[in-house]
């Protein structure tokens, strides 16, 4: 089973309401997408994120730590992943059958054992359309 075929059981037929996307900071997959050298087979995954930092860049300017820098990114990925998955056609069609369905994002520090709400919810293709074009 793929996470897409997850997704597509859980929605149309348990019938959920709250999808959450959780990321976690200090991803050494984020991390190794920051730094520029080359990872082999999983570069095709890092570069997605290194996307997000590529178009973001200038909100990284004024982290000068390191694992700051690594953590908002973190965030932002967990962001992007809840337009991705609002963006699949499971999620598209439950809404315009009138499921409410809220894809949430959040995150977990494995360093204080604290899951953040990154309070970044999308319930709708209005919603989503009004996040993607930020
Ligand atoms: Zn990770």
């Amino acid at each position: 089973m793929n996470c897409l075929s997850v997704i597509q059981y859980a929605v149309e037929v348990l019938k959920i309401k709250h999808i959450i996307v959780c990321g976690h900071y200090g991803c050494g997959g984020v991390k190794a997408a920051i730094e520029s050298k080359s990872h082999g087979l999983i570069d095709n995954w890092l570069s997605n994120i290194r996307d997000i930092y590529r178009k973001r860049q200038k909100e990284f300017h004024s982290l000068t730590d390191e694992s700051n820098k690594i953590d908002y990114l973190c965030e932002l990925n967990v962001m992007e992943q809840v337009i991705n998955v609002g963006n699949t056609t499971i999620i598209q069609n439950a809404w315009e059958k009138g499921f409410n369905i809220v894809i949430h994002g959040w995150i977990y520090s494995i360093s204080n054992g604290l899951l953040k709400d990154l309070d970044f919810s999308i319930s709708s293709i209005e919603e989503l359309k009004l996040l993607a074009d930020k």
